[in-house]
């Protein structure tokens, strides 16, 4: 097939391509590079275009496509709860035009990157599609609406889609010169690991009061190439399921933020130092996935199934980062 990754320059775009190429499918990236790295697009041609300007969407699609593969967006909870407007003018109305797009061009097939954020504070321990949708920051209710509008899209003419919603994602192929790199970096590991190597302006575990046994936040950590081999999946589905699914991604298993340091500073063998800050706006205190349906309906095993690995594979691209 030929599939547009649209934020194909971004962390889980990048890897999504090179599994996709890997798989024998034909790739076009579509980025605006505002996050993204022109280093990161090494399968297929780079089309540098703006879902917020439709009018440079058409150059993706010269060549007709298959499917697509919507990974553009802004994603950081924190973030969206001091610029809910621009969270919901990239994400949702983003979404629309690229819809559009698809529909002008005859495209009826897309994968799109959903969250665990699109539920809230959780009422079980794992959190299986059914769970109640009832987000807490700005970028989960961007990606609930955009679930939304897949279904209707679905009903009103028949458009195809999978909303796979990650959990926390992590790792990297840093044998292929991809990983996860994002300026100012935000997220747990890399910071970590940015610590562990000396680097950063120092690490702040936010908040060690919540419900937890530690008093730090719980994640599920889900390595990106699982995350990416998902996608593959998604594409098989589409081509034998009419509609609009939604699967969550997760390993199953929760670590607490003082788990990944330690773990981290095990696998470095390098000293973590931390301070203790306040609680981050936006954070529910505990998410892990139950991905049984994923795991039943599109056969997906995370190879990844362990932290060990996951966190070696992202210390293997932070010791030598290709950008
Ligand atoms: N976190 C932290 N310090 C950091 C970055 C993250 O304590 O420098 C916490 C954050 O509050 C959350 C967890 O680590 O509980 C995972 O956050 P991350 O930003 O990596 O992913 P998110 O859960 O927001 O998708």
């Amino acid at each position: 097939m030929h599939v547009l990754v649209c934020g194909g320059a971004g962390y889980v775009g990048s890897h999504a391509a090179l599994v996709l190429a890997h798989a024998g499918h034909d790739v076009t990236v579509l980025d605006n590079l505002s996050t993204g790295h022109r280093e990161a697009v090494r399968w297929g041609s780079l089309i540098e275009a703006d879902l917020l300007k439709p009018e440079t969407l058409d150059a993706a699609f010269a060549r007709p496509v298959d499917a697509v593969m919507h990974f553009c967006a802004r994603s950081l909870v924190g973030e969206s709860m001091h610029e809910p407007v621009a969270y919901y003018q990239n994400n949702v109305a983003g979404t629309l035009n690229l819809l559009e797009a698809m529909r002008r061009h005859d495209v009826d097939r897309m994968v799109f990157s959903s969250t665990a954020a699109v539920f809230g504070n959780p009422v079980t321990d794992m959190i299986d599609e059914d769970h109640p949708k009832q987000p807490i920051n700005p970028y989960g209710a961007s990606k609930l609406m955009v679930e939304q509008v897949l279904r209707d899209a679905a009903n009103g003419y028949g458009l195809r889609s999978v909303a796979l919603r990650y959990f926390n994602a992590a790792g990297a192929a840093a044998d292929e010169g991809i990983g996860e790199s994002h300026s100012p970096e935000t997220h747990l590991i890399p910071n970590a690991l940015k610590a562990a190597a000396g680097e950063g302006a120092g690490l702040t575990v936010f908040g060690n009061n919540y419900p937890t046994h530690d008093g730090t936040c719980i994640r599920d950590y889900v390595h990106v190439l699982d995350l990416a081999d998902a996608h593959l999946r998604a594409l098989g589905w589409m081509d034998r399921e009419r509609g609009a699914y939604q699967f969550n991604l997760g390993n199953g298993n929760g670590f607490s933020v003082l788990e990944v340091i330690e773990a981290a500073r095990r696998l470095s063998g390098r000293d973590i130092p931390y301070t203790i800050g306040a609680p981050r706006a936006g954070d529910p205190p505990v998410l892990v996935a139950s991905s049984r349906r994923a795991r039943e309906k599109l056969g997906w095993t995370p190879r990844f199934d362990r932290m060990d690995p996951i966190i070696e594979s992202a210390w293997a691209w932070h010791r030598a980062p290709a950008f």
